[in-house]
């Protein structure tokens, strides 16, 4: 075992503060890393404050991680000592059920284990996440990061470039498509910038009109602030396919007027508590509502290769550890440009 810092939520609520605890040795098929970056997602909020129901404390969240290999076991062959490294929101998985074989080890059937706020395979160990110094994982759930990209910015995709990315695949992003995204946070920048990226017409749907501007310079071809009712009305069968990251609890029934002739509205954003749908609006263009959940660790590396490709990252703020709980009272005020990421360095 070795001693790690980090910043862990004590209870449900509580204050993110500093907290040692233990890491694993090394074992044959694990890698420990360096945490270097690690970005605050809103799913670390709503977990630390119990919005998605009974958590396990001391939670130390984090789940967009980047850094460098310091040791591999003596069974890992595909990473060396001072490699780039990232891990994203789950650090193992069956590997044998239907959606393991598939590559879509994000839905395992037996145990798809997260990297924080969950238990390991033997349901007893806790596992904690990236706002902390180090950490040590199976090697085969740990992805490769290209040293071309600004490191902080690389962080973030992990959670919210993959979140994004493997919906806009599934549902065929691409040149005569057009792509709305709902909200411009964490999650929605990214989806901007990655269906741009696919060649799609990206429209942004934000109830913030300050971040107009920001859309439109991160690739977004359309703005339309909700805020305006008859502006969003306007947009009457308009989309193919629009991307939710609303964090907040809201009436989904203007946005799915939006969606044009087989349009899918998929929602990736998870307030916590159920929508209300009135299936009347499905039913007029043939329309789909759906949902979407992080990627497996295959589709994570080809978007993050993706990403490599097209220079894209995260437009991030990077904090110091200390100011944590003030970065997540201001991205629940949605007032975050676009990601929070913690320099693990002054932990
Ligand atoms: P975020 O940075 O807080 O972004 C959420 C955005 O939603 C805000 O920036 C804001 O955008 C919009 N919003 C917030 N409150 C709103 C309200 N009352 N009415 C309308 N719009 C509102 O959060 P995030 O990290 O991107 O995460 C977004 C959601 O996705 C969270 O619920 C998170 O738990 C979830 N998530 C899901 C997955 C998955 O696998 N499905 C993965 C990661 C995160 P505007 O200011 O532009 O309107
Ligand atoms: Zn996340």
């Amino acid at each position: 075992m070795t001693i790690t810092r980090g910043y862990a939520a004590l209870t449900p609520g509580g204050k993110i503060e500093p907290y040692e605890f233990e890491r694993r040795e090394v074992g044959p098929l694990d890698v420990a890393i360096d945490i270097e970056y690690a970005g605050i997602c809103h799913s670390d909020i709503h977990q630390a404050r119990e919005e998605w129901g009974k958590a396990i404390f001391p939670m130390v969240p984090g789940h967009e991680i980047v850094g460098r290999i310091s040791a591999v076991g003596s069974d890992v062959t595909e990473f060396n000592v001072g490699d780039l490294a990232g891990i994203g929101c789950f650090v193992d998985s069956c590997g044998e059920c239907k959606n393991c074989q598939l590559g879509k080890n994000n839905y395992c059937l037996t145990h798809t284990t997260w990297t924080y706020n969950a238990t390991e395979a033997d349901g007893v160990t806790p596992t904690y996440g990236g706002y902390s110094q180090s950490i040590v994982a199976k090697a085969d759930h740990v992805l490769h990061v290209s040293d071309t990209l600004d490191r902080a910015g690389v962080a973030p995709l992990l959670c919210a470039g993959i979140t994004v990315y493997s919906p806009l695949r599934h549902w065929n992003a691409g040149p005569g498509k057009n792509v709305a995204v709902m909200g411009l946070g964490g999650l929605g920048h990214m989806g901007v910038k990655i269906a741009a990226a696919m060649g799609a017409h990206v429209t942004v749907l934000s109830h913030s009109e300050s971040k107009r501007a920001d859309a439109l310079a991160m690739g977004a071809h359309e703005f339309i602030c909700t805020a305006d009712t008859e502006a969003l009305a306007a947009a009457a069968n308009t989309f193919d396919i629009i991307i939710n990251t609303v964090s907040a609890d809201i009436d989904l029934h203007p946005y799915i007027r939006t969606l044009g002739m087989w349009g899918t509205l998929v929602c990736v954003g998870a307030p916590g508590k159920p929508y209300s749908i009135n299936g009347g609006e499905l039913m007029t263009q043939q329309r789909s509502l759906a949902g979407s959940g992080i990627g497996g660790i295959q589709e994570t590396q080809e978007m993050l290769d993706f990403c490599a490709e097209n220079g894209i990252v995260s437009e991030v703020e990077v904090i110091d550890a200390n100011y944590i709980n003030e970065a997540y009272d201001r991205v629940v005020a949605s007032d975050v440009r676009f990601r929070f990421v913690i320099d693990t360095a002054t932990i």
